[in-house]
């Protein structure tokens, strides 16, 4: 088995009800031949910090992005946005985004939003273990302001 990417499709057949396409592939290279699965449908995922893949849920982080929202005077569609600007990070040569990545732009977002949401998405988001860490955070924000 080389490493070349020229193979030739030798078989094509629908497979797991017709959800994925099984290929059987031959390397123009060397003739090892091996299978694909293909899924037709486009899967968003994201990469955790343990490096495990997730499908990308949007109800997560709205979920997460409305608990640190809640009672704060925001204008309607906040929430909105910002999930859409999570979502926004994938597009078709995008299928895999660190959660890092969603994370810092929720926490770019509600910076410019609400202060209070923005410390307790990152008191979630970063796992604050005490007063010290909003006063860092509390910091932070200052310098940017
Ligand atoms: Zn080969």
């Amino acid at each position: 088995m080389c490493r070349s990417i020229d193979t030739k499709v030798i078989d094509s057949r629908s497979a797991e009800n017709g959800r994925s396409i099984r290929r059987r592939r031959e390397c123009i290279e060397c003739a090892h031949r091996f299978t694909t699965f293909e899924r037709a449908s486009y899967q968003p995922l994201v990469r955790k910090r343990d490096d495990r893949l997730e499908p990308f849920s949007a109800d997560k982080v709205r979920a997460g992005i409305e608990q640190a929202l809640a009672d704060r005077p925001v204008p309607a569609g906040t929430v909105e946005a910002l999930v859409l600007q999570a979502e926004s990070l994938f597009g078709p040569e995008t299928s895999v985004v660190s959660a890092a990545a969603i994370g810092d732009t929720v926490l770019a977002g509600l910076s410019a939003t609400d202060e209070v949401a923005y410390l307790r998405f990152a008191s979630v988001y970063k796992d604050f273990t005490g007063a010290s860490d909003f006063e860092r955070e509390m910091a932070a924000i200052k310098d940017r302001q």
